[in-house]
């Protein structure tokens, strides 16, 4: 069976593969929610010939892998299925259309996700059964990506122990074997309790909790100088009292620190946390805090990063009809024309009748590309070697957390960008089954990033 029969086979089966995002499509569960997503992809892979194994912990109740066949290398196909709040939209249509006003939606397409780590994996399955190849194939599923802490919490019960390298997918407006991005992230909540009083009658007896919501803030805003400039700290303010007339005994806020590596991230926070203790210290009140979550940023490997690359070329992008190439257009003329133009920028892509990327984003250009947004899948990459790939399953322009993304991801636009991605997938798990030297190469690039400084999971 050679790389290409794979291709063949997966658009054998598009069908099975396509009607599995569709579901998750039309269910949409949001993060910790995932009851059915994560059982629907465990009928599938067992009726598929898979084993299916849980981890027991209350936290990871959606997490599972379906696994299937014997020895090393055991590479794991991550699959999400987690919906985004009020993304709600109907697949297929070119204006705003929610299917249920305010109701969840697969804004960040992770419907495809799930359904391309199915793809790779029935796939893989095949080609381990027909040549006899030692090889272990799991399909991981990942709850809770949108919360930023899903593979997190695997990590730290150690659901992927055993697995020698993981591939990743993301369905974006373009295709990239990306190389480099995603920052790493902490998520902490402060709260501070004050003394309550009359504001008018007796305002010396009260000690305000606002204000040290306040005063902590400010500390940060200055301290903002004074940190990296890729650095990005956003705040919301959950409580800030009840009624003016009445001095705070009880406030809150939730901050997120952002930098391209985790190091940072951990420093900033320190110095974050300083300026809540100082806000107590001047306002004599109380703080208390968790750092709620966080993660890593995508750590890189040149070795896999190169042999999807090498996929990308040697699989073809699915045809595309008149109707999706029209749909294309009108999700892509739907965004403000400098925002598609920044975007064709990005990717080295000018073709001004085109408005589905085709080719791939050439290698200097992918090294630069901008992804300022956080993801799991970055303390997935500290654990062993890792390769994520994003597809051109939304038109030139579209960002993800949008409805346009939204309405591609829930047609055949979304779904033939998925299953070109399931084909690299593919294609990268023949090419490391038959040559042994990718996953010494691809580890042994990996120690070398981690020597010194192991990953130090961030719950
Ligand atoms: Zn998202
Ligand atoms: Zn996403």
């Amino acid at each position: 069976m050679k790389k290409q029969d794979l291709a063949g086979y997966l658009d054998l089966h598009a069908e099975e593969i396509f009607a599995a995002s569709r579901y998750l499509y039309d269910n949409p569960e949001l993060s910790k929610e995932e009851e059915n997503s994560s059982s629907m992809f465990k009928r599938l892979l067992k009726k598929n010939g898979f084993t299916i194994h849980e981890f027991g912990q209350d936290e990871l109740k959606y997490a599972f892998y379906a696994e299937y066949g014997n020895g090393h290398p055991v590479v794991a196909m991550l699959g999400e299925y987690d919906a985004l709040p009020g993304l709600s939209q109907e697949g297929g249509y070119s204006e705003m259309k929610p299917v249920e006003n305010g109701g969840a939606g697969h804004g960040c397409g992770h419907n495809l996700i799930g359904a391309c780590a199915f793809g790779g994996a029935l796939s893989a399955k095949k080609y381990l059964e027909e040549s006899g190849h030692s090889g272990t194939v799991r399909f991981y599923g990942c709850p809770q990506e949108e919360m930023l802490d899903g593979k997190v919490l695997m990590a730290k019960y150690h659901a992927f122990d055993g697995c020698d390298m993981a591939f990743a997918y993301h369905p974006w407006n373009a295709n990239i074997p990306v190389s480099q991005g995603f920052l790493a992230m902490n998520n902490m909540k402060f709260h501070f309790t004050g003394i309550t009083a009359h504001a008018g009658q007796a305002p010396e007896q009260g000690r305000s909790a606002l204000d040290a919501v306040e005063l902590s803030n400010m500390g940060v805003n200055v301290m903002r100088e004074h940190v990296i400039s890729s650095a990005r700290i956003h705040y919301v303010i959950t409580n800030g009292g009840e009624a003016p007339n009445i001095v705070p005994k009880e406030a809150a806020s939730w901050y997120y620190v952002r930098a391209p590596h985790r190091k940072d991230v951990v420093d900033i926070t320190r110095r974050v946390i300083n300026c809540q203790k100082g806000g107590a210290l001047m306002t004599d009140t109380f703080l208390d805090y968790e750092i709620a979550g966080g993660c890593y940023e995508l750590l890189p490997n040149d070795v896999l990063c190169a042999l999807a690359r090498k996929n990308f070329e040697e699989m073809e992008m699915c045809p595309y009809t008149e109707e999706e190439n029209a749909l294309a257009r009108a999700l892509s003329e739907s965004l403000p024309p400098e925002q598609v133009q920044t975007e064709r920028e990005h990717i080295g892509f000018y073709d001004a009748d085109s408005f589905i990327h085709s080719g791939i984003v050439a290698k200097e250009a992918a090294s630069r590309y901008p992804i300022t947004g956080s993801s799991d899948i970055g303390d997935v990459s500290w654990l062993m070697p890792f390769s994520t790939i994003f597809t051109a399953a939304w038109p030139v322009g579209v960002n993800a957390h949008t409805w346009q993304s939204a309405s591609a991801s829930g047609c055949t636009l979304g779904q033939k960008g998925m299953l070109y991605a399931a084909k690299i997938m593919t294609g990268m798990f023949y090419d490391v089954i038959n040559d042994s030297e990718i996953l010494e190469t691809a580890a042994a690039e990996h120690r070398k990033r981690t020597e010194g400084n192991p990953y130090d999971c961030p719950m």
